[in-house]
């Protein structure tokens, strides 16, 4: 049957793709993907071969409607991002949406997200989390923080390196220094990281260090 699939792909380590997401990425008959020389490395890796076509936040929302209707009209298609799960702070929403929309049945495969291996690895409360992923970076951030420093769920932020400390210093600014939080970085590769401590501690551990990499921040949510 007809279906649009989402289908995480490895955040890192090529072992982390599921038995079910090679079989639907071989059965699919077409592969949307955020960027397709990246993933051709990916389908060459599991000798799977399928047409390709992009899908990324650039043209979106010009394809839409021409894959709703090709689904419509009796094909599958796997949806891939990057890395992780497809509309995790990566386009994928928009179609989901519309083929919901045009009675079309969605099925997101479970698999990797750097969001929850940060969050289980952070040690701080699991049982009530809230994922912010990227920060605005201009606009918006100020009243974001203001609003955060009352959380009470444990935070989920994705970063970039070069902006680690800047948005560490902020959040001791707005949440206070000895709030907990948890740097994970590199996950499921050969530098995997994780860094916990007062948000102090941490400026303090990567101030001054070139970081490299993929950044997953988790702070402990305010204890009322
Ligand atoms: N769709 C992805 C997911 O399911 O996690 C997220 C894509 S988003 C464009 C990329 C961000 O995810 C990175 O900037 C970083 O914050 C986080 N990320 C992705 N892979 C990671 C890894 N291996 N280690 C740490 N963080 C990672």
């Amino acid at each position: 049957m007809s279906k649009l699939y989402l289908v995480p792909t490895p955040i890192g380590n090529l072992e982390d793709i599921t038995l079910r997401a090679i079989r639907i990425l071989k059965e699919a008959d077409i592969i949307l993907a955020e960027d397709t020389r990246n993933t051709s490395k990916l389908l060459k890796h599991f000798e799977i071969d399928k047409k390709m076509m992009s899908h990324h936040q650039f043209n979106e929302h010009k394809v839409v409607s021409g894959i709703v209707e090709t689904i419509s009209g009796g094909k599958s298609i796997a949806l891939v991002s990057d890395a992780g799960t497809p509309a995790i702070s990566d386009p994928g929403f928009l179609l989901v949406r519309e083929c919901i929309k045009a009675g079309i049945e969605v099925e997101c495969l479970p698999g990797p997200t750097a969001f929850i291996p940060a969050l289980v690895n952070s040690g701080l409360p699991s049982d009530h989390f809230v994922f912010e992923g990227f920060l605005p970076h201009k606009k918006g951030r100020q009243t974001k923080l203001k609003q955060l420093a009352e959380q009470t769920y444990t935070m989920i932020f994705y970063e970039s390196p070069f902006r680690l400390v800047k948005t560490l210093e902020q959040f001791a600014e707005h949440f206070g220094p000895q709030r907990k939080a948890s740097i994970s970085r590199e996950l499921t590769k050969i530098h995997e990281e994780t860094q916990r401590g007062s948000l102090s501690e941490l400026i303090l551990y990567y101030k001054n260090k070139t970081i490299k990499g993929e950044i997953v921040i988790i702070v402990s949510g305010e204890k009322l």
